[in-house]
């Protein structure tokens, strides 16, 4: 019976511009079952070619070449895919085994690409390794393994499928005589039972064991003869109770197992690429997390005041990069009284703004450490700290700002929980010493703690609270005037105080609180940082994408050999570009994760570092900054990915086969 028929073939090579040479001049030939046909003929005469054409890797030819019925000229891909992956059979000369892949997945890839059951794959596979005498072998890799050894996997490979055709290209041409004999009688056995087997082979020697000899000269059949001496002998059975895999394709799970395999294969430099990826990954983290560090602060901050009823009221301060503005002269406070009433008065409210309504505060920030300073006595031990901030208790401030006690009045002082460090947990009740110099004047009080105040931020500095009239009466016992810093205004109704809040800030003379300008500060400054922020971390994912590209690109291109044996033995270029983007999947998922782990160690970093220079760390993570991570990470390594693995799916199967 007519297994293959070839009919007029001619194969010509685009060379150069218009000129072209012709390797296949009218070639006529059928094969039967069970032939086992030796090719010979000098380097270059056309026996690859031939191969190629009969193997459906090159459906460029004019002429006939007809499989069962079918004829290969010209078909589309899909067709020349399952032919190559069902009908046929390809052995190399340089065994062209995948080096990434066990020998067992080397022999069972042909099925995976079929998505056939790993139970029913590994049953396949190591049945045909034992009968080829590799059943210890079936854990080891390619380089484990000698030159015959490879050859009987590269066989096992080619009859996993149990196709109709088997086509050796050199079969024996890397190997010494005495595996060149074991290799000839394995190949014998297959056409023994029934297989089509064609071989191309340089020696005469060899060819003489085949049932028929074809030489080819120039592209032209010069010899094509019948061996009469050859004998059929046992039969290699293989088990055809297994179901062939022909419908379905290679699954996603599988590519992702592939791509695993082949990314372990080079470790190094892929978790070099996932780790430069995550650093641009974290820094995005990071300046999210900042842009929120700073919201959080300023929302603490906004909550500090939480009379809803009280205005505050400051001068603006013209200096951005100090939060505090200068004191209020008796006229300033006269004139500002003035434009309230009458913004008041056009508002249409008939809410008077009048000195029992304005209330005063004084604020120091004593940046230096010299102006203002606590002493208290701590185990029998004289203690001495700075006090940073001095604040006159603001009338926006309620009970729940208070950790513990209540708000002082003369002779009494409050502090953030920062005295906890200095006095231990029963602070509260306490008497200290207070030293405070203004003016040129030093004011020493003794006085008792009655509260600690919650401030929220500034917790690593102590901070201390004193009743305005108290320091009012203790700074006018020295003759000097207490200038207020704040102002106060308190109104009756929300839609009063709503007004006025408005209106100054509005104004450009004026501005609320201190905590509210020193949150302006920070949102403006954050909003300048959070935009340098973005630009790096937008230039680094850029600079990330374009590795991954190159990496992925080289890996293209290191692995064209892979490519073609893949395409050889049927698989898709749907296949291929899958193997491909599962690899660029996987490399966006592990940069993502490193990205995640180096952002909060990062985060970690930063934040002991805030903390220790500013008191305070204004950075805050969300959950969903991790979603983002992984979600970009992903994002960048699978658009990245697509220009390489489409150049992966296009390489043409016999050009990819003839690279070294
Ligand atoms: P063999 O396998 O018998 O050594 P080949 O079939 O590989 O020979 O090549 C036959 C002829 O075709 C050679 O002269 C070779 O240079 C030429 N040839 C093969 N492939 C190409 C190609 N892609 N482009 C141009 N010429 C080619
Ligand atoms: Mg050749």
């Amino acid at each position: 019976m007519k297994q293959l028929e070839i009919k007029h073939v001619y194969k010509d090579y685009p060379i150069g511009n218009k000129e072209k040479f012709t390797a296949l001049t009218d070639i006529n030939l059928s094969f039967k079952k069970g032939e086992l046909v030796s090719i010979i003929g000098e380097s270059g005469s056309g026996k690859s070619t031939l191969m190629n054409l009969i193997g459906g890797l090159d459906s460029q030819f004019e002429g006939d070449i007809i499989v069962e019925g079918i004829n290969l000229r010209g078909q589309p891909d899909k067709i020349l895919d399952k032919y190559r992956k069902n009908k046929v059979g390809f052995v190399f000369q340089s065994f062209n085994l995948i080096p990434h892949l066990s020998i067992l997945d080397n022999v069972t890839i042909a099925l995976t690409l079929s998505n056939v059951p790993e139970k029913v794959k590994v049953e396949k596979a190591t049945a045909l390794l034992s009968r080829l005498g590799l059943e210890k072998m079936l854990k080891r890799k390619p380089n484990q393994l000698s030159g015959g050894q490879k050859q009987r996997v590269a066989i096992a490979r080619a009859l996993i499928n149990d196709p109709d055709i088997i086509l050796a290209d050199e079969p024996t041409g890397a190997l010494d005589s005495g595996t060149t004999t074991q290799i000839l009688e394995i190949l014998k056995e297959i056409a023994d039972e029934g297989k089509l087997v064609i071989m191309v082979t340089h020696s005469e020697k060899v060819a003489s064991i085949s049932s028929r000899i074809i030489e080819i000269s120039d592209g032209k059949i010069v010899r094509d003869e019948k061996n009469k001496n050859y004998k059929k002998h046992k039969v290699f059975s293989q088990n055809k109770s297994f179901p062939k895999g022909e419908k379905q394709n290679l699954s996603y799970t599988s590519a992702i197992k592939l791509a695993f395999h082949n990314m372990w294969a080079s470790k190094v430099k892929n978790i070099l690429m996932a780790f430069g990826v995550a650093i641009s990954i974290s820094a995005m983290i990071l300046m999210l997390s900042f842009g929120s560090g700073l919201t959080d602060y300023v929302t603490n901050v906004a909550s500090d005041y939480n009379n809803p009823l009280v205005v505050p009221v400051s001068k603006q301060s013209t200096n951005m990069s100090s939060p505090l503005s200068g004191s209020w002269t008796d006229e300033e406070i006269e004139t500002l009284k003035e434009e309230l009433n009458t913004e008041l008065k056009n508002q249409g409210s008939d809410f008077v703004v009048r000195d029992e309504n304005l209330k005063r505060g004084f604020t120091m920030i004593n940046i230096a450490g010299n102006l203002a300073k606590v002493t208290a006595i701590k185990d029998g031990e004289e203690v001495e700290t700075p006090i940073f901030c001095l604040y006159t208790t603001p009338p926006t401030y309620n009970e729940t700002n208070l950790i513990e006690g209540s708000f002082s009045g003369d002779g009494q002082v409050m502090f953030n929980s920062y005295i906890y460090q200095i006095l231990g947990q029963d602070a509260v009740g306490q008497k200290v010493d207070v030293t405070v110099t203004m003016g040129g004047k030093t004011i020493q009080q003794n006085a008792e703690i009655s509260a600690i105040v919650d401030t929220s931020v500034f917790e690593n500095i102590l901070c201390m609270y004193v009743d305005y009239d108290y320091l009012n009466s203790l700074v006018t016992a020295q003759d000097e005037v207490l200038s207020p810093t704040e102002l106060y205004v308190i109104t009756e109704t929300e839609q009063q105080a709503n007004i006025l809040k408005t209106f100054i800030s509005n104004s450009d003379k004026y501005s609320g609180s201190m905590e509210e300008r020193l949150a302006n500060m920070f949102s403006q400054m954050s909003n300048t940082i959070s935009i340098a922020l973005a630009i790096i971390a937008g230039i680094s994912l850029i600079v990330s994408a374009i590795m991954i590209l190159t990496v992925l690109y080289m890996s293209v291109t290191e692995r064209t050999k892979e490519i073609g044996v893949l395409k050889s033995i049927g698989a898709r270029r749907r296949d291929i570009h899958r193997i491909f983007t599962s690899e660029s999947f996987l490399i966006g998922l592990l940069s993502g994760i490193a990205g995640i782990l180096l952002s909060l160690v990062a985060f970690g970093i930063f934040t002991i570092l805030f903390n220790s220079l500013l008191g305070f760390a204004p950075l805050s993570l969300r959950w969903y900054y991790f979603v983002l991570a992984i979600g970009i990470s992903l994002i960048i390594s699978i658009l990245s990915g697509l220009y390489p693995s489409a150049k992966a799916a296009k390489l043409d199967p016999v050009e990819a086969l003839r690279r070294e």
